[in-house]
């Protein structure tokens, strides 16, 4: 498998960091120029965390997406839930409830809502 190669080639700017590298390797090293891990990890780190973001800015369809857009900012949870309210916050932070998902598995129609007959989500309550 070839190093350089990322595995989303559609964002942009990959084939030119690519190209860079392989043009990297073929250039003669000079003992005098020394990189500082910290300065390199900071790089690369930033880096990988750009494509990833531009990657997952793609994935607008999965409902994961609408709940933590920017891949930087943690998910808040409040330490005085128990286990069983966190389940509860993360599920209807994903839209998952058994009033608006029921029907999945029991096979019935999909709910609508009374008052304004759109389809019953979380998001809608
Ligand atoms: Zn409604």
């Amino acid at each position: 498998m070839d190093p350089f190669s990322c595995r989303n080639t559609h964002v942009p700017g990959n084939e030119k960091v690519d190209e860079l590298a392989k043009l990297a390797l073929n250039q003669e090293i000079h003992d005098d120029k020394q990189v500082i891990w910290s300065d390199l990890k900071l790089k690369v780190n930033t880096h990988l965390e750009q494509v990833w973001q531009m990657d997952w800015d793609t994935e607008v369809d999965i409902k994961l997406h609408e709940m933590r857009p920017n891949l930087k900012e943690r998910l808040n949870y409040d330490e005085r839930l128990n286990r069983k309210q966190e389940t509860v916050v993360s599920r209807l932070r994903i839209g998952h409830s058994w009033i608006t998902h029921e029907y999945l598995l029991k096979g019935k129609q999909q709910p609508y809502c009374t008052a304004c007959e759109c389809p019953l989500t979380v998001k809608h309550i």
